[in-house]
């Protein structure tokens, strides 16, 4: 049985039920940015959950929840991960035949930019100075956003080997401040260590 997990553990209920799920299938695929790194509710892992909700709430003791919200690979054996916010339906279609076929299916890393060379799409970066997320993003999306013009805001999670100090450095020179390149690890991948390390790097350095 093949199991596909949404969502990212916040509750009690959740924590157990996700150890049930694994129990029972035979291969565990994570889908989107919440199930594999914890999605935007992760931020609250960098700040005070209880004062958060009372802050937010007018009644928080009704609320049920854990201080964190964790990414799927934190609690149970994950055998793939699905990035994106959303997920591209090539890749869940591509995930499911080759399971079909007693295949394992193949992980991507690559780096955004790589792809945006391949199909040769016009960098934003060099030609209008936006900070694109690009160079740190895997690839996955078929550079979805630079297509159009726009600036990649790292949906897809941390390609392999990134280099956010680089990168950091080349937002700095497009005239950026620190809270706004920390706040673009801080988005909806902030639990993914590689981004979380990244922002955190970024606000402490001044
Ligand atoms: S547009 Fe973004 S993803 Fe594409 S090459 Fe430039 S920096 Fe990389
Ligand atoms: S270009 Fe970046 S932000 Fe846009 S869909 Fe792809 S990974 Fe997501």
């Amino acid at each position: 049985m093949i199991a596909f997990v949404e969502g990212s553990i916040g509750t009690k209920e959740e924590e157990e039920r996700i150890k049930a799920v694994r129990a029972n299938s035979q291969y565990l695929i994570t889908i989107g940015a919440c199930a594999t790194a914890g999605g935007l509710q992760a931020l609250r892992n960098f700040n005070n959950t209880k004062a958060w909700t009372a802050g937010i709430y007018a009644h928080p003791q009704y609320i049920s929840t854990l201080d964190t919200a964790t990414a799927i690979a934190q609690h149970v054996r994950v055998d793939l991960e699905l990035w994106g916010c959303p997920v591209n339906s090539h890749q869940v279609l591509s995930a499911i035949r080759a399971l079909l076929f007693g295949v394992t299916p193949v992980q991507d890393h690559d780096k955004l930019c790589s792809e945006c060379k391949r199909i040769n799409v016009v960098c934003v970066m060099v030609t209008k100075g936006v900070p694109c997320m690009g160079p740190v993003t895997r690839t996955g999306c078929g550079v979805l956003c630079p297509r159009y013009d726009r600036d990649c805001y790292a949906c897809y999670g941390p390609a392999e080997n990134t280099n956010t100090d680089s990168l950091t450095h080349r937002f700095k020179e497009l005239g950026l401040t620190s809270e706004t390149i920390a706040r673009r690890f801080f988005f909806i991948n902030n639990g993914a260590p590689a981004f979380a390390k990244a922002g955190q790097m970024v606000s402490t350095a001044d």
